[in-house]
């Protein structure tokens, strides 16, 4: 058993499925949904870059935390595409709901 592993990313089922997100996403040349979600001027992500490269890359992004949601963890309809710079930075606690507030401490940094 390998039951220690189960809450921790970066194991083979993950790397599956960011995989398979990339690929999808790609196709689609999905923008990266905090941008979207946050107007900003450019959410076009770089698919060229490969995944999570730099700032501007791809990263597979839940669209539900899985802080709150494991079971979503790897259902490829709760990923959605966004940036390295915008995934890391919205971390584990935004949830969808705090998106659209215009207040949060997160969003001051982009306003500087
Ligand atoms: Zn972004």
């Amino acid at each position: 058993m390998t039951g220690r592993d189960r809450t921790r990313r970066g194991g083979t089922r993950w790397n599956v499925v960011k995989r398979q997100a990339f690929e999808r996403d790609r196709a689609a040349n999905a923008p990266c949904w905090i941008c979207v979600a946050e107007g900003a001027e450019d959410p076009t992500i770089d698919y060229s870059l490969g995944y999570s490269t730099g700032p501007r890359a791809y990263e597979a992004d839940h669209y539900v935390p899985v802080h709150d949601h494991p079971e979503l963890e790897y259902d490829l309809a709760n990923i959605r595409a966004a940036h390295q710079s915008c995934n890391r930075r919205r971390g584990k606690r935004a949830s969808i709901s705090q998106l659209g507030s215009p207040s949060r401490d997160w969003r001051r940094g982009l306003r500087g």
